[in-house]
């Protein structure tokens, strides 16, 4: 591999996938608890992660997400219910007779030994043939893009290629699943989007399940096939990132992602999951909702879908309101509109920066308007 792949975090893996490993596992969670003192932490998780799925648990500090996968690694003793790793309880296993390994944030390499010692270490512990180990050492290290650096001291190497080292160390035991928890949170922002790429490439290559933990939201969304979204020790939505954003289940869940307009509406419930819903002094249209009650439900509507200015009036414009620009943010690419209306709220308002109409700036007046088309409807 050439040195300019060396210095990249980002590489393209090519090649045919290697056989480092066995096959991806599926990760079967009933009615999981976990009990610390008083504090139920874990409250009764069901999940099904399929087969070289990259699934992400996402959700505030501490919502019970690392103890959830420390009770899959084996690390931590479940109060009730069980773990199936490829329809197989696991809870009677230790640790390290389970099919799985962990990825943690501190990389926890060993400083006196080589990158190439470090990622040995376990295959030496089981002790595999010399020659074996070398190959697959090799092999593995030139997956996580380091060969060639098998020779230096882990304190010789970036933030981001230690991690590598540590992913290269779990993955040479061909694991199942390997559990990662927060592996990135010690990288700085460009690193992270590197490796999150990085790590996303590996994942396919090797056709490994993932269950990755971490508590951002772009994080998860960038890697993920799906994400659990936890909320005090309990799963609130389960689903792609884009079901996710465009379809949340629950306020909490419009709210931890991405950012959201929330506006109290009236709801008559149409058909399932549809809703007529009124919202007063704005306009009503026909919705699309989580199913369930009608009368005062939350109006979810994402700022990128708010419109601004006089509009094209094309029948696109189901809500609208006159309301004050509070304040301008140019980000770059687009720019944030904060714009009050009536009700004592705050619209924002999320514009590509080269569509922004003329005359938005702080005290104008403004109508702000959107399509029902672009509403969602939450209940709970
Ligand atoms: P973070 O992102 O901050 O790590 P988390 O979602 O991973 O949060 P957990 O680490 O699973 O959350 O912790 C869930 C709750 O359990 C927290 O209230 C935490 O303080 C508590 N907790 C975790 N480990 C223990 C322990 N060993 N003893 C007592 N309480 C614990």
């Amino acid at each position: 591999m050439t040195s300019s792949v060396l210095t990249s975090p980002v590489a393209t893996i090519t090649g045919s996938r290697p056989t480092l490993h066995n096959s991806p596992a599926s990760v079967q969670l009933r009615n999981l608890t976990a009990v610390f003192g008083s504090n139920q932490v874990v409250k009764g998780i069901d999940l099904d992660i399929a087969g070289g799925e990259f699934f992400s648990l996402l959700g505030p500090s501490g919502c019970g997400k690392t103890t959830t996968l420390r009770m899959i690694a084996g690390l931590e003793q479940a109060a009730a219910g069980s773990i199936l790793i490829d329809g197989s309880p696991v809870q009677q296993l230790p640790a390290h007779k389970r099919p799985v390994h962990t990825v943690f944030q501190n990389y926890a390499l060993f400083p006196h030994l080589t990158v190439a010692e470090n990622v040995a270490f376990g295959l030496k512990e089981r002790r595999e043939p010399r020659k074996a180990i070398e190959e697959r050492v090799a092999a593995m290290l030139e997956i996580v893009e380091l060969d060639g650096k098998g020779h230096l001291r882990p304190r010789e190497l970036s933030g981001g290629m230690q991690q590598r080292v540590a992913l290269a160390r779990s993955l040479v035991l061909g694991p199942r699943v390997l559990l990662l928890d927060e592996p990135l949170g010690a990288l700085d922002l460009r690193m992270r989007r590197a490796m999150q790429v990085f790590l996303k490439q590996v994942q396919h290559q090797l056709a490994i399940t993932f269950v990755y933990v971490t508590h951002d939201q772009e994080e998860a969304f960038a890697m993920s096939d799906r994400v659990g979204l936890m909320n005090d020790g309990q799963l609130e939505q389960v689903g792609a990132p884009t079901e996710i954003y465009r379809r949340p289940a629950t306020r909490f869940a419009a709210g931890f992602v991405g950012e959201s307009n929330t506006l109290t509406a009236q709801a008559t419930a149409a058909e399932e999951g549809r809703y007529h819903l009124e919202i007063d002094g704005v306009g009503s249209g026909y919705v699309a909702g989580a199913p369930g009650e009608s009368g005062t439900v939350t109006a979810i509507l994402r700022p990128e879908s708010v419109s601004l200015g006089d509009g094209d009036r094309d029948g696109d414009d189901d809500f609208a309101v006159t309301g004050m620009v509070q304040d301008v943010a140019f980000l770059g690419a687009r720019t944030s509109v904060r714009v009050g209306i009536p009700g004592d709220t705050v619209l924002i308002a999320d514009l590509p920066s080269h569509l922004l109409p003329e005359g938005i700036r702080v005290g104008a007046s403004t109508r702000a308007f959107w399509s029902a088309r672009d509403v969602w409807a939450v209940n709970r």
